[in-house]
């Protein structure tokens, strides 16, 4: 599946806040969003926009596609079958982005940004119950025991991204193997999914 190769930190700056898609970049004081907290272009500081409600749903769309990475089509297909499910829509869609393996990876304090942890998988260096799987958007099954190979183990980069990243393991993940290894205890519920994203304007939007 084709993904976003385009310059990252002018989408952060595009949604006027930090989607933390660089990983320690973010934090330092070289994020462009503490120099420059406005629109990218020539006239991205003048340019004042009428808050449309139209408007406020499409940035939350957008802002929900750049966290996770995923391209337009895809994002689209996730709604739909998000909304074919039972259960909220809009918490359906998130749970489906969360249980992707590249942000398990992610979550597990392996990558240090989701497009690394995407690297990570389409390397082949994740194991899912023990099975190499090198799509970065397998979904994740309750049960799934999630693993780095052993290699992949000694990497600096991983080693490195474990000692110093510190972000909290979300409840619906169990980590074992000595940090190596996440096993997905349960399907992730709305209060366990950090995104700034208001999923109901999504759902709005999508269903016009
Ligand atoms: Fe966004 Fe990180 Fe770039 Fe800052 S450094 S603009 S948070 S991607």
């Amino acid at each position: 599946m084709a993904r976003y190769i385009g310059p990252v930190c002018r989408l952060c700056r595009r949604e006027k806040m930090k989607l933390f898609l660089k990983g320690p970049k973010c934090d330092s004081m070289k994020c462009p969003i503490e120099r420059r907290p406005y629109p990218p272009g020539e006239h991205g500081r003048d340019r004042v926009r009428q808050g449309s409600e139209y408007l406020t749903q499409l940035r939350e769309k957008q802002k929900a596609r750049r966290i996770y990475g995923v391209l337009e089509k895809q994002f689209r297909n996730y709604y739909e079958e998000a909304n074919r499910q039972q259960g909220i829509t809009g918490e359906n869609l998130l749970r489906m982005l969360e249980l992707r393996l590249d942000n398990i990876v992610f979550r597990a304090n392996w990558g240090a940004s989701r497009s690394q942890a995407r690297q990570f998988v389409r390397h082949g260096h994740v194991l899912v119950n023990g099975r190499r799987v090198t799509i970065p958007s397998y979904r994740a099954r309750r049960g799934d025991v999630v693993s780095l190979k052993d290699k992949t183990r000694s990497m600096i980069v991983v080693r490195h991204n474990l000692d110093t990243l510190g972000r909290q393991i979300p409840p619906w993940l169990e980590a074992g193997g000595e940090g190596f290894e996440v096993t997905v205890r349960d399907l992730p519920m709305r209060e366990h999914i950090d995104v700034p994203v208001r999923e109901s304007l999504i759902v709005e939007l999508f269903s016009k």
